[in-house]
């Protein structure tokens, strides 16, 4: 199962369609077995969105839905702020974290993102302002710009 792989789908309409509902701006989303992206996925949206597959084969996919929306509502109420709530979501944390490791996945130790507390805080908004910044760059139309999540 470590090896196990989702389907990956490119260059579909669903994630802008999702954008709607969410606080961030949905460049890929996993659903379960299947892996949706806006545009042709890099190697860093495909390792990335591999973790959040990892991490719903481990809870089952009405769990890991759970667990995810209670650390972001959590966040909501703790931090005020849906967006830095968004990268403090455990399961984000895992993923954004290693998504840059081509080995993280054959290393990876199953529900340890679950219960791993670590210090995030640093890492994690050095990734926010690297990404809201070029969210501000959409807004402004230079470019333009699929965030990977
Ligand atoms: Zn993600």
């Amino acid at each position: 199962m470590r090896f196990w792989k989702p389907i990956f789908v490119h260059n579909s309409g669903l994630p802008k369609l999702l954008s709607w509902f969410s606080p961030i701006c949905i460049g890929a989303i996993t659903l379960g077995f299947v892996v949706v992206a806006d545009h042709e996925m890099s190697e860093e949206t495909l390792r990335h969105e591999t973790i959040h597959f990892q991490q719903f084969l481990e809870m089952g996919f009405l769990f890991f839905i759970f667990v995810y929306m209670w650390d972001w509502v959590w966040g909501c109420i703790k931090y005020k702020d849906p967006s830095l709530s968004y990268y403090m979501i455990r399961a984000e944390r895992e993923a954004h974290k290693n998504d840059k490791d081509p080995n993280y996945l054959k290393n990876r130790v199953r529900y340890e993102w679950l219960f791993k507390d670590d210090d995030p805080l640093v890492w994690l908004l050095k990734r926010k302002v690297e990404n809201d910044s070029k969210r501000f760059r959409i807004r402004f139309g230079r470019r333009f710009y699929n965030p990977d999540h």
